[in-house]
């Protein structure tokens, strides 16, 4: 089993550990005795978090309240971390939007744009450049498996997912060389509160954030993206075989059924 503190340092950076996946990547990654950067708005969520895994784990945690969706975040974000060797990179945060596109304030997909995309970037380029330096680093980026193909009703979520996918991809290969791992995460329906920030339902039959985040921890340095549970990944599997326009297809009936649809 990987020693995570010695092969990827003392520090990790969770965005979004406030709740769902990126709580569990905290929940994990502190019981394999890592000190943690926890990041999100919600400062009261993050504290509690923080206060609870510190007394399971006597770790180290700073709490991070921070709106990624704001320009300026990085600035803030080194102010409060620059002292802490940060050797491993969880870009959770993120957000979906449901519903028909046109229906959606073009803020608010901006905004989405923002946190699932453009901060992303901006940490992942951050931190490598340092693990680079230090050779050696991981950065997990959370995409789903709506990045392997477009989700009618839920369109510009799944292109930021995909996003996120390539970038991951390209980087495993390209940061390898330097010791540092890159892994992309494509979770399939998970229990967080996801489906009701987007805007609907829970989703029926999610999986819970335990297994998807012990899968993600346990794929890092050996592969270049993991599908989570075997469902997702006959799913994901089936859309290399199918014609794109027809994996779209088959996407938006699943968000009819999920009565994400919209305005008829
Ligand atoms: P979640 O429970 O809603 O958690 C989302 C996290 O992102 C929260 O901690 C939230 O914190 C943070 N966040 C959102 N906007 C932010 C902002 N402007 N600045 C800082 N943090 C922000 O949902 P989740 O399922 O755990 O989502 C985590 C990741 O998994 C996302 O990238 C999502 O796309 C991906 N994913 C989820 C599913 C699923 O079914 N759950 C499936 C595939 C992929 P605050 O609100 O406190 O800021």
């Amino acid at each position: 089993m990987t020693n995570f503190r010695e092969k990827y340092g003392a520090w990790a950076l969770i965005t979004g550990a406030s709740s769902g996946i990126g709580a569990e990547f905290a929940r994990q990654l502190a019981a394999k005795k890592l000190d943690l950067i926890l990041v999100a708005r919600r400062k009261n969520r993050l504290v509690k978090l923080a206060k609870e895994l510190r007394a399971q784990h006597g770790i180290e945690i700073k709490t991070v309240p921070l709106d990624l969706a704001k320009p300026g975040f990085l600035k803030t974000l080194l102010r409060q971390v620059a002292t802490s060797n940060v050797g491993l990179l969880v870009n959770n945060a993120g957000f979906g939007i449901a519903g028909s596109f046109t229906d959606q304030p073009l803020e608010d997909e901006l905004r989405m744009l923002d946190v699932n995309c453009r901060a992303a970037l901006i940490l992942a380029h951050e931190f490598a450049n340092r693990m680079v330096q230090h050779r050696r680093g991981g950065i997990i980026m959370v995409s789903s498996v709506a990045a392997f193909q477009g989700v009618p009703f839920m369109s510009h979520y799944a292109a930021t997912k995909a996003y996120d996918l390539i970038l991951g991809e390209g980087l495993y290969h390209e940061l390898k060389r330097f010791g540092v791992d890159v892994l992309t995460l494509c979770p399939g329906a998970t229990a967080t509160e996801f489906a009701q920030v987007a805007g609907g339902k829970d989703f029926p039959q999610a999986m819970a954030v335990a297994p998807v985040v012990a899968e993600a921890l346990d794929a890092l340095g050996k592969k270049s993206h993991v599908v989570t549970g075997a469902k997702n990944k006959l799913s994901v599997f089936a859309t290399r075989l199918l014609p794109r326009r027809l994996t779209s297809y088959a996407a938006m009936q699943v968000m009819r059924r999920l009565g994400r649809s919209g305005r008829a």
